[in-house]
């Protein structure tokens, strides 16, 4: 625990990464590197390679070699656990390095780090369980001539493409339930963001992974990543990031065939009855669209409140969001660090700007820092936000809440559902029968009542609408990277077609 504690400093010398293929470090030296700057701070704190569509050649065919030996998804369940196992008992022994370089290249607090690091070797540690929890189905009633069995197979080699935000702890929720399912990995994460995903495959291996069966290719998403969607050796892509790209990836895996999983954007709402614990609700709130400075696929940026205690609400929430503490990443006690790069700090600056201009009444609105005083933003609140304003329709991805106000039941549902996404919603109230009404009908693959942003790896996760294709974590993620095969087993004589 001491080492948690600890002052961190910046790194005085950039670290260099390879990338990891077929159990081996490729080294550094000699290749095309990509510099990431630290967000909060602008110096540089990590470079790796700018892969090609050879080296990911490369990894695909060692992904491909190492599934169609066996020498992973042959083994037992129990052997896959033990090596989830070990890697999770890794993860915490190298928490701090790890918890480290995330913040360094997301811009992240470092108590928040530290936190999904943690966090992601519990999940290696439950997508062990699932690993022997892997079963089919016997059919015993199909008369005494016939068995059928249905049996799950790994779905083959996975093409594993995860965003900057969370680029841990988003690995943690697709990665071990893949390798429990049996199947081998090629990973592409974002280029802003690729060192921690290196150095799980570092550990993986040093837990007993057999080589190729995790390869990391890092690079651009215009290169690596469009040479994996449209790779005809992948059997499967995992895909998390925005709904645009989301698409092109759809189109991409027509090629082959590939079965998708797309976890995408969202424009999720957070609904306040008159009855709901207004300061509880008022702390949810904030926590859902200041958590990770706003970059967060399931926060909540869009805030529906019963009309008759708006003026409350906001007053509670100006005051709350007075005491939030925004700024370096490295001191322990930051809530809200910096965000991503200056490309996304323009987007949330433009927002803003339109908001005002589409004259959404300002309730709270935040500094942003000029680039050479890295790259932070202050929460921004408007309120009397309709819903054809783009700040009420856009995910901005940055700490800009709308309030959308409301007088029944059935507005805050319509308004709710007044979107093209469906990734998360969160209810406040007391009342059990209006909590239960409103989750009945939001379209959101996950809702959240009087909480938000919670959970662990046993509920999946996944949107509705253009949120997404399918569900990771938890039992149900294992089962997305398995193929169901039936096999009917004729126990008596034949009956000959041709006398
Ligand atoms: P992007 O869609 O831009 O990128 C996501 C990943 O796709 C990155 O690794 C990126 O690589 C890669 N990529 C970029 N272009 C292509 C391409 N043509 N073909 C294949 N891959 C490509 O999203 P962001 O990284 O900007 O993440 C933010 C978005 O992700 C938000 O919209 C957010 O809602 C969504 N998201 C959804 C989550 C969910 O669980 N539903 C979780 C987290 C984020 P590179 O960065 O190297 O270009």
């Amino acid at each position: 625990m001491t080492n948690m504690t600890k002052t961190i400093t910046l790194p005085t010398v950039p670290r260099e990464f390879g990338l990891y293929s077929n159990g081996k470090w490729v080294a550094p030296q000699g290749r095309n590197l990509f510099e990431r700057r630290s967000p909060a701070h602008g110096v540089p704190v990590t470079r790796t390679i700018v892969g090609t569509e050879s080296d990911l050649n490369t990894a695909v065919a060692s992904a491909r070699t190492a599934f169609e030996d066996r020498r992973w998804a042959g083994l037992t369940g129990q052997q896959r656990a033990e090596v989830l196992l070990k890697a999770a008992s890794l993860i915490r022994e190298r928490a701090e390095e790890l918890a480290m370089l995330e913040t360094f290249e997301t811009g992240k607090p470092i108590s928040q780090s530290r936190g999904e690091v943690l966090a992601s070797a519990g999940i290696y540690d439950y997508a062990a369980g699932a690993a022997r929890m892997l079963h089919g189905d016997t059919f015993n009633n199909l008369g005494d001539e016939m068995l059928g069995l249905v049996t799950r197979e790994p779905i083959g080699v996975v093409g594993l493409i995860t965003p900057w935000n969370f680029p841990f702890f988003i690995l943690a929720e697709r990665l071990p339930f893949i390798l429990a399912s049996g199947c081998s990995v090629v990973a592409k994460p974002s280029d802003l963001t690729s060192t921690t995903t290196l150095i799980m495959a570092e550990i993986l291996t040093k837990a007993g992974l057999p080589d190729g069966v995790f390869n990391v290719v890092t690079g651009s998403g215009s290169t690596v990543g469009e040479a994996l969607s449209h790779h005809p050796d992948i059997d499967m892509l995992s895909f998390t990031g925005s709904t645009a790209i989301g698409k092109r990836v759809l189109a991409a895996s027509a090629g082959n065939f590939k079965k998708l999983s797309l976890e995408l954007g969202g424009k999720n709402p957070h609904l306040i009855f008159a009855d709901a614990h207004l300061e509880d609700a008022v702390d949810g709130v904030i926590f859902g669209f200041c958590f990770n400075a706003g970059q967060c696929c399931v926060g909540g940026s869009r805030l529906l409140v019963e009309k008759s205690i708006l003026p409350k609400f906001e007053q509670l929430l100006t005051q709350k969001l007075s005491r939030l503490r925004v700024g370096d990443p490295l001191n322990a006690q930051t809530q809200v660090g910096a965000i991503v790069n200056e490309k996304q700090h323009q987007i949330i600056h433009d927002y803003i700007e339109r908001g005002l201009k589409q004259k959404a009444r300002i309730v709270t609105q935040g500094t942003m820092s000029t680039s050479a005083e890295g790259l932070f933003v202050q929460p921004t609140v408007f309120s009397d936000v309709t819903s054809d304003m783009d700040i009420a329709t856009d995910e901005i991805f940055g700490p800009v809440l709308a309030i959308l106000p409301f007088e029944t039941m059935e507005d805050a549902i319509r308004i709710a559902n007044d979107t093209i996404y469906g990734l998360s919603a969160t209810i406040w109230t007391q009342n059990l029968s209006t909590a239960m009404r409103a989750v009945r009908s939001i379209r959101a693959g996950c809702v959240w009542v009087n909480t938000t942003i919670s959970g662990g790896p046993e509920m999946p996760s996944g949107g509705f609408k253009q949120s997404g294709i399918g569900r990771e974590t938890g039992l149900y993620g294992v089962e997305e990277y398995t193929e169901i095969k039936s096999t009917h087993i004729a126990l008596g004589p034949r009956t000959h077609w041709v006398s």
